[in-house]
């Protein structure tokens, strides 16, 4: 479905990144992987899998570091048509307990993060006239826990974003979605588990959780051609979670 693509997603080391990032090669894209400098498993990846990945490491809060990997990218695969802003923190906190540097950080990390990738991709988008822009929301922007506060603000930041690049770059070709997911099994739900297994389970219809590769699924087809008349909506994927 993505054959030709040049495909870049943030946070491709592990869980949904990893998963997208895989689900992409495998779709006939090639992608750039990217990763915090100090992390193995990206590495790993693309040795596995030479040809189909190009190495970007750099942290998404860094803007100066942010372009010079859109340019280095472009300089290798040729274009880029399609970004995916996947990278996230989720540091749960009641937010009168929250320190300054945690309430930053999931900011920074989260919303602004994707702000910055956009703005350094768009150029190279806008001279293709095309492009898609996939961002990574989460259940939390609508149906936040306690303890999400920051999160499920930088989330719904993330949703407004969405429709706000749709509507500004729809006109040149471009286009943007959001996915929201609810309870994927990765690390970062294990480790920021603030209930109980059974208490989410409770909350998902469906009584499972999301698998990073169901997840990836919905990315290859909102990054393909096939989703060509969609843009600036959020695809909830989430086993039909409810509110606590
Ligand atoms: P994860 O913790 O397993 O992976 C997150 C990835 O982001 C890691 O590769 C990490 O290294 C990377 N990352 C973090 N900070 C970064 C930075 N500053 N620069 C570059 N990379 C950075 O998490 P996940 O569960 O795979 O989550 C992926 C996305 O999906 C996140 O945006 C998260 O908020 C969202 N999400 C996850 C769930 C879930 O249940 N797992 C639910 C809803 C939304």
């Amino acid at each position: 479905m993505l054959e030709g693509k040049k495909i870049v997603v943030t946070g491709a080391s592990r869980g949904i990144g990893r998963a997208i990032a895989l689900a992409c090669a495998r779709a006939g894209a090639v992608v750039g992987l990217n990763y915090r400098a100090s992390e193995e498993s990206a590495r790993a990846l693309e040795k596995a899998h030479l040809n189909r990945f190009i190495l970007l490491p750099f942290d998404v809060r860094d803007g100066e570091a942010v372009s010079a990997a859109v340019a280095q990218f472009r300089e290798r695969a040729g274009r880029i048509d399609g970004w995916v802003n996947n990278a996230g923190i989720n540091l749960p906190d009641l937010l009168l307990s929250a320190s300054p540097q945690k309430i930053r950080e999931q900011i920074d990390v989260n919303l602004a993060g994707p702000i910055l990738c956009a703005q350094a991709v768009l150029p190279v988008m806008l001279e293709q006239h095309s492009g898609v822009i996939l961002n990574m929301s989460s259940v939390a922007a609508t149906r936040p826990s306690r303890g999400q506060a920051v999160y499920a603000a930088t989330k719904g930041g993330v949703e407004a974003l969405t429709r706000a690049l749709a509507v500004e770059y729809g006109r040149k070709g471009i286009r943007v979605h959001a996915i929201r997911p609810g309870p994927i099994e990765t690390e970062m739900l294990e480790s920021t588990q603030a209930w109980a297994a059974d208490e989410i389970l409770a909350r998902v219809p469906l009584h499972r959780l999301g698998r990073p590769e169901e997840v990836a699924d919905l990315a290859v087809y909102l990054l393909s051609d096939k989703a060509g008349f969609i843009t600036g909506s959020v695809h909830t994927i989430d086993g039909g979670y409810i509110q606590g």
